[in-house]
């Protein structure tokens, strides 16, 4: 008979909760409903949205955990540099393209477990072709969105300024060099800044979804700025006028983001 004594005093958990409802439901469900989207909403932006990781927080993850993350803005936010369409295509389709083919490419591989996407491409001579492809593909254009901004800082201050300078003369240099370097990129492929071992920074332009990153290319370093040169990334509007368009992503670049990168690569 010691069973229900506290039940005898208490109403039971179902009545209590019944009474509860009747008593606060209206008032309670619409700020439980908030609380519930709220954090729903950030757990989700933490593991698709960009805007919440810092651009390069992909490099650690594991292969199998990578995610086709969310492009930072929406895709009329370059307007009018950088059309909506091409914007459309690129992301929704190319990338992701990119991505889904690494996944499967990686799909039945083990080092998919434990190995990172950084330490893929520093070792990507040893993995196929496909793999060197859409995994490039899949990190180069994450990069390449995530410098951009629909209000960038139009110019690099402080350190990266500096070292901008110091390696090319000024800042006008280094984008004569740049431009270059993507203009003259035969066919399709990237041009890049990055910093290398000595933490200086250097102009390079890379064939096909090739990048810095990679232990097959000429001058290893770690990426900050990427142009994409393929056609699919201007040939909408520009056509054949590639100069053009690489002059026009001066306008869309966010130095802020890069220095970041800089930051972080140091
Ligand atoms: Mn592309």
């Amino acid at each position: 008979m010691k069973t229900n004594h506290a039940y005898s005093i208490w109403p039971n958990r179902s009545t209590l909760a019944f009474s509860m409802i009747k008593t606060f439901g209206t008032s309670l469900f619409p700020v439980l409903f908030m609380i519930l989207i709220l954090f729903s909403n950030k757990s989700f932006s933490q593991v698709t949205n960009p805007k919440n990781k810092t651009n390069m927080n992909i490099l650690n993850d594991k292969i199998q955990d990578l995610k086709f993350h969310e492009l930072p803005y929406s895709y009329d936010a370059l307007e009018p540099h950088f059309d909506k369409l091409t914007m459309e295509i690129h992301y929704s389709k190319h990338h992701k393209a990119y991505y889904d083919n690494l996944m499967s490419a990686m799909k039945d591989n083990p080092d998919s477990k434990s190995l990172s996407l950084i330490d893929l491409m520093k070792n990507i001579s040893k993995y196929p072709t496909g793999v060197r492809n859409n995994g490039g593909g899949y990190f180069n254009h994450h990069l390449f969105w995530n410098i951009f901004s629909a209000k960038p800082q139009s110019l690099p201050q402080g350190d990266l300024k500096l070292a901008i300078e110091k390696e090319f003369g000024s800042f006008e240099d280094f984008k004569k060099e740049f431009e270059t370097a993507a203009k003259t990129r035969f066919g399709s492929g990237w041009a890049w800044l990055s910093v290398d071992n000595n933490g200086k920074l250097f102009v390079s332009s890379t064939p096909n979804q090739d990048n810095p990153y990679m232990d097959i290319v000429e001058k290893q370093g770690i990426p900050i700025v990427g142009i994409d040169v393929w056609e699919h990334a201007y040939y909408l509007k520009f056509q054949n006028r590639r100069p053009e368009y690489v002059a026009t992503f001066w306008n869309v670049i966010d130095w802020k983001k890069v220095e970041e990168l800089y930051k972080k690569s140091k």
